[in-house]
């Protein structure tokens, strides 16, 4: 399978080439070149596969030549065993229409894992025999960083660099992050910085050639294609549960990036009867603005007890308008540079057409998260977390047929979020047994102070140096 970029000029790329890379060098995000597709008779076949299995087979045209289906197979079933589930992302119910998909049984809690267990593994894979190596560094406020840091602890060839906002991140999450210990990862408390300074300082590195050109520098945000395609599986796996290929399912999406859900579209593209997939979202609602109205159009940020998707813009939106615009990289082009310049931009009716046929959208504000908080505890002795009930919020008021059930994506336990929980319900979850020690875990960081220089001198002491892209 070849990878094209949603901006049009970047070169044609393999499975590993994309993945290694992240963005694309024309500065967009690389899509396979066709959707691979699944028959009916085939969906039907993958009914009563264990998870790693499913994995593998739905993955594979992705992969193309770059693994064998058996080394494929291996990497899930060492990256699904680490979950604490059998199941890995077992389905739930609520009642006879409402389903919840819990995604949160992997190492750190949150649905990240799912993704990044398989890309930690991916990236150990395809540089073993190469004289590369990779430097992982990202900017977090939360779970982005301790599932990134847990899926590439001790790996090969690879170092992280994790920098956080120092006192502004929760204990739960501090801690995930710095009791991992190993010599290639790298925690940095900045003082005197927020997240946004933080997120600045990575970008600016990325732009750095005194750095780029020693260092392989990569992100592991969900700009990569190979998190996307982990994510495509679970929309199969709830879908075949719940009567796929024979009937519609409808999904509803916690969303912030937009990288779940659109591997949501991915899946429907792909041959699996989707009937709607709904994009939920809080107050910082960009996304429900553009599905609903065309207008995308960033404004501030406004913090909420779902803090992964308080968001300002979407960065994988960019994927559905260059799929459902009709995939002209060089009108994207355009579109994206005037965005870029003004933070504002209209949909094309091409754009609104094609993301109408399949998404619809929801705001949920806190009052209504609450209240989907309270219906999933006093209706069905559920505790979910914020990001679950603004899923929830608008999987019980979205207008669907009938017959149709509809999944909530559960992104995160309970646990993660528990004085928000509490507040809402008057019950405080607890962190689940293979992590209850969490408070007592020793922890390494490194505090430094916020400035570009501290920053990038630390990287360039402790990374290690590798000879450009291949
Ligand atoms: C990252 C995250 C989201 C948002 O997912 P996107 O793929 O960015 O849309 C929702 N909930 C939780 C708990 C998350 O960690």
């Amino acid at each position: 399978m070849d990878y094209v970029s949603t901006r049009g000029s970047a070169q044609r790329q393999d499975f590993r080439s994309v993945t290694l890379a992240g963005l694309a060098s024309d500065g967009g995000l690389y899509v396979p070149r066709e959707w691979p597709q699944f028959s009916a008779d085939e969906i039907a076949a993958m009914a009563g596969l264990p998870y790693a299995e499913l994995a593998a087979k739905v993955m594979q045209p992705f992969v193309g030549d770059c693994l064998t289906p058996e080394r494929l197979l291996e990497l899930t079933t060492k990256a699904y065993g680490r979950f604490a589930h059998k199941a890995v992302t077992p389905l739930t119910q609520f009642d006879e229409k409402q389903w919840l998909l819990e995604l949160f049984h992997g190492p750190t809690l949150a649905f990240k894992d799912v993704a990044l267990q398989l890309l930690g593994l991916l990236f150990e894979e395809f540089l073993t025999g190469s004289d590369q190596h990779l430097t992982i560094v990202g900017a977090t406020s939360g779970d982005t960083g301790s599932a990134a840091i847990d899926a590439v602890a001790g790996r090969e060839k690879i170092d992280i660099f994790m920098l956080h906002p120092k006192g502004r991140v929760s204990e739960v999450q501090r801690r995930q992050m710095t009791s991992v210990i190993a010599p290639n990862v790298h925690n940095i408390a900045l003082t005197d910085a927020s997240f946004d300074d933080a997120q600045a300082m990575v970008k600016r590195m990325f732009a750095d050639t005194d750095m780029t050109g020693r260092f392989r520098i990569t992100a592991v945000n969900s700009i990569n294609w190979a998190r996307l395609m982990a994510q495509v599986v679970y929309y199969f796996a709830a879908a075949i549960q719940l009567g796929a290929p024979n009937r519609k399912v409808a999904f509803s999406v916690p969303t912030g990036n937009f990288g779940d859900v659109f591997a949501g579209y991915v899946a429907a593209k792909m041959g699996l009867p989707v009937e709607k997939l709904i994009v939920a979202t809080n107050v910082n609602d960009i996304l429900h603005r553009a599905l609903s109205t065309g207008d995308y159009s960033a404004h501030g940020v406004t913090p909420t007890e779902a803090p992964s998707m308080d968001i300002q813009v979407s960065s994988n939106f960019e994927r559905l308008l260059f799929d459902a615009g009709g995939r002209d990289g060089a009108a994207l082009a355009e579109q994206m540079k005037g965005f870029e310049a003004s933070k504002a931009m209209q949909l094309t009716n091409a754009q609104r057409e094609g993301a109408a046929a399949l998404f619809t959208s929801m705001r949920a504000d806190a009052d209504e998260m609450h209240a989907a908080m309270r219906w999933a505890y006093e209706n069905c002795g559920k505790v979910i977390d914020p990001h679950t009930a603004i899923g929830l919020h608008a999987a019980l008021s979205a207008d669907l047929p009938a017959d149709v059930p509809v999944v909530t994506l559960a992104t995160a336990d309970a646990a993660k979020f528990a004085p928000a929980v509490e507040s809402a319900i008057g019950v405080s979850p607890t962190l689940p047994p293979r992590i209850a020690d969490l408070m007592d875990r020793e922890e390494a960081c490194t505090d430094l102070p916020g400035t570009y220089e501290a920053v990038a001198s630390f990287v360039a002491d402790n990374a290690t140096e590798s000879p450009a892209a291949a």
